[in-house]
């Protein structure tokens, strides 16, 4: 019940301050973040901001994830493929937006892969598919996706990611460039990706 409040508060302000559909909100409204933190932390679980979740990463705060699903233009039924699972609150997100059979999520550690396939079964979210390996080969046997996210920042989007999107789709994530930014790629029908830039972001880098 403490929890509910707190994330209650949490949405609305979110809501006063950032320009978000009611769809994503009620999708940070649905997730119980405190579930995905570990136990020492859950008192901090509705605060907007990071948090560690071991391994030397961090689970991204609220805003962020909000703001990634507008980006995305996620609907219902759209294949997802997200690069950092991390403790998976980001991928339970999605999976409000797309529902969870559609959510492909590739994790660099095992542990943290393990613990975040407990997490979503234990939260409702079982069908959303976890592997642990290397996000830069994307999932080729799940592919091809119409969205893909990365949570670590990377130089490039990786060219199998970009490859595993069908044309039209959109793939978004952190960017080193001087700073990172948060760019978004419509992907074309030559392959490429037709780019536009949202803002300095802060993220764990990608291995
Ligand atoms: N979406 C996560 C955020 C986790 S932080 C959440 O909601 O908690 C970014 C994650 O990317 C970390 O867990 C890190 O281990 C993972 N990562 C870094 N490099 C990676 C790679 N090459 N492939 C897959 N995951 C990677």
């Amino acid at each position: 019940m403490e929890f509910e409040k707190k994330r209650d508060r949490l949405v609305k302000r979110l809501a006063t301050r950032r320009n978000l559909s009611d769809r994503t909100l009620d999708a940070i409204r649905a997730v119980p973040r405190h579930e995905f933190v570990p136990e020492a932390k859950q008192s901090a679980a509705y605060n907007d901001t990071p948090l560690p979740i071991g391994e030397g990463q961090t689970i991204s705060a609220p805003h962020m994830v909000a703001i990634m699903a507008e980006l995305l233009e996620l609907t219902p039924g759209d294949e997802v493929l997200e690069i950092g699972t991390g403790c998976g609150y980001h991928a339970a997100v999605t999976a409000e937006l797309v529902g969870p059979e559609h959510v492909y999520s590739v994790e660099y550690h095992t542990s943290l892969a393990e613990r975040a396939r407990e997490t979503l079964q234990r939260t409702g979210y079982g069908e959303v598919s976890v592997r642990a390996g290397d996000g830069r080969d994307g999932w080729p046997e799940c592919a091809p996706f119409d969205r893909s996210y990365l949570t670590c920042a990377a130089d490039t989007i990786p060219e199998s990611i970009r490859e595993q999107v069908r044309t039209g789709g959109i793939v978004l994530g952190p960017l080193r460039n001087g700073g990172q930014r948060l760019v978004k790629g419509v992907v074309q029908s030559d392959g490429t990706l037709q780019r536009e830039s949202h803002g300095r972001v802060r993220f764990v880098p990608l291995k």
